[in-house]
């Protein structure tokens, strides 16, 4: 999701329904059962949540894209595992009509209802079977079908948060994450770009002459919400290999950017430096995750959306040649948190946004310079200072059920700062050894804050309860008043810290730059107390600050007057 929230972008929303009726080549293909593919890591290994009973293991999405229009018919087989004796597979699946619907090939009685595909499962657990659905129809959503603005047909995927039941039958959560293999056919003058590795491009004879049929599979288990096609008449321009033998695949990352031919000069612009970050990161973190990684221009109602190695970035982005550096950082930092290690709840969804946001800032460091990454963290506390949802709600909300909402300034800024903090109180070894382990232990899995926590705890030998409580399970920030007084005779600097206005009291570990006359600053720590009052003593400081300093690195997240 973008940097900054945008809205949504509505010229570039729904299907043009003006558009001639659909005159659809009516071939429904019936795609060969793909073999399960390789599941690796630990998915699976936690009890998805959002459907007991279930994991699926597996999408196949054999789907007819229209020469106009915007009537699509599709052929999904889902690969389940039965964790469970349940006797009915719930699959979502908004408005679309579905004509059939076989559980290891013999068709069933399947009920519908506005939300769902209720389908009868033969008795048994422990078992995998193959679910087959028939659909077609017009999705109003997840697949966004538009003309661009040279009047091309176009469609998009657009599925966050769980937005791809309009237009894919699924166990739409991202509890549930499983590989994905796309058979589309489209006609010739599209490009068909998707997750993972390109396994086919062939022309297709007969009644679909004219058309190519394009298969992508991703050998890494992916959330539903990440999971799209972009199917449209894109350029492409090669980014070449990049941070080889740095990923989990053996070799490189191949790199390339689609997008409108009329912009074709744009790239490589803002995505010069995409292999370096792909490498930066991976050195960082951890291998990159995927096969390869693409950056699409599309019709994404957000700024940039991180779907898993095929990024999509806003129209507007290219075509006003707005798109800048840290939207790449920020979407290709997700490639590790958020789509490797997904966030099991949507409460948690600060997982994703928040390391997203913190890590696009830890490559400003890397890339330009610390007083970079300084003002970027100065700029992020001033938008969670500013925002109303942080005084309101905390950044754990596991209240909030419109999902969509959780794009706020808790998710991204407040938990991204909340990160900068922890590296602070840890200090940075421990903490990017705690990154490490929590991704190590979670990749192509899910996880939970309490799995951050634990992973922090762990590496820093610290009990971390208290900071992660105060930080993301509190509205607010802390709001510090310092009183200062120096007694020559005893060299000591005694602090008077009065919180707990209307966030209550923080436990802060906070540096203090004492200003000499001369210029000179001499810099301490004090570890102020969660409590509204409280009396801190400076040993050996000989003579009077002339001014003091606090939060000189930009550290804490709240407001700190001395006076
Ligand atoms: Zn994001």
């Amino acid at each position: 999701m973008p940097v900054v929230h945008t809205p949504a972008a509505s010229s570039f929303r729904g299907v043009h329904r003006g558009l001639s009726s659909a005159a659809v080549a009516g071939l429904l293909l019936l795609a060969p059962s793909a073999a399960l593919a390789q599941v690796v890591g630990p998915a699976g290994s936690v009890a998805p949540s959002y459907q007991p009973g279930i994991d699926v293991l597996h999408y196949e999405f054999a789907l007819t894209l229209p020469d106009t229009g915007s009537r699509i018919e599709g052929l999904a087989t889902v690969h389940v595992r039965r964790t469970a004796a349940v006797d009915t597979l719930r699959l979502d699946l908004l408005a679309l009509d579905v004509s059939r619907v076989t559980v290891s090939g013999a068709p069933v009685n399947a009920r519908r209802d506005s939300a769902r595909i209720h389908i009868p499962l033969p008795p048994g657990s422990s078992d995998s079977l193959a679910i087959g659905v028939t659909y077609a129809g017009s999705p109003t959503d997840g697949l966004v079908i538009s003309r661009d603005p040279e009047g091309r047909w176009q469609a998009f995927g657009d599925n966050f948060p769980d937005r791809g039941r309009h237009w894919l039958p699924t166990v739409d959560h991202p509890s549930d994450k499983a590989t994905v293999r796309w058979i589309v056919d489209a006609p010739d003058a599209l490009r068909v770009v998707s997750n993972g590795t390109l396994a086919e491009e062939t022309p297709l004879g007969g009644d679909s002459s004219g058309r190519t049929r394009t298969i992508w599979s991703t050998t890494r288990p992916l959330p539903t919400y990440l999971m799209v096609i972009a199917a449209a008449p894109l350029a492409f321009v090669d980014l070449g290999r990049t941070a080889c033998g740095l990923a989990e695949s053996p070799g490189c990352v191949p790199q390339a950017v689609y997008l409108a031919a009329e912009v074709r000069d744009f790239a490589p612009g803002p995505f010069a430096r995409a292999g370096d970050m792909v490498a930066y990161f991976s050195r960082l973190v951890a291998p990159y995750p995927y096969e390869k990684l693409a950056h699409l221009q599309t019709t994404t109602r957000f700024g940039g959306m991180e779907n898993a190695s095929a990024i999509f970035y806003s129209d507007r982005a290219f075509r006003q040649r707005s798109l800048g550096i840290g939207l790449v950082a920020h979407e290709t930092a997700h490639q590790w948190f958020g789509n490797a290690v997904t966030e099991r709840e949507w409460g948690h969804l600060w997982l994703s946004e928040g390391f997203a946001t913190y890590f696009a800032q830890l490559w400003t460091e890397h890339d330009i310079s610390d007083s970079a990454f300084r003002a970027g963290m100065e700029g992020i506390r001033r938008q969670v200072l500013g925002a109303a949802v942080v005084a309101e709600r905390p950044v754990l909300d596991t209240t909030q059920r419109v999902y969509l909402e959780l794009l706020n300034a808790n998710s991204y800024q407040k938990g991204g700062f909340t990160l900068h903090m922890l590296r602070a109180v840890v200090g940075d070894s421990a903490f990017f050894r705690g990154v490490r382990r929590y991704y190590a232990a979670h990749v192509h899995g899910t996880a939970l804050t309490d799995d951050l926590q634990a992973a922090m705890e762990a590496e820093s030998g610290e009990q971390l309860g208290w900071f992660f409580d105060q930080w993301l399970r509190r509205p607010g920030f802390a709001e510090l008043t310092i009183e200062w007084r120096h007694d020559r005779a005893s060299r000591r600097l005694t602090l008077k810290v009065r919180q707990g206005g209307r966030f209550g009291s923080y436990r802060v570990p906070l540096d203090l730059d004492l200003v000499a006359p001369d210029g000179t600053a001499r810099r301490v720590r004090v570890d102020i107390p969660a409590s509204a009052e409280s009396s801190i003593v400076v040993e050996d400081v000989a003579a009077r600050p002339s001014r003091i300093v606090a939060d000189p690195a930009v550290r804490v997240l709240g407001t700190v007057v001395v006076r």
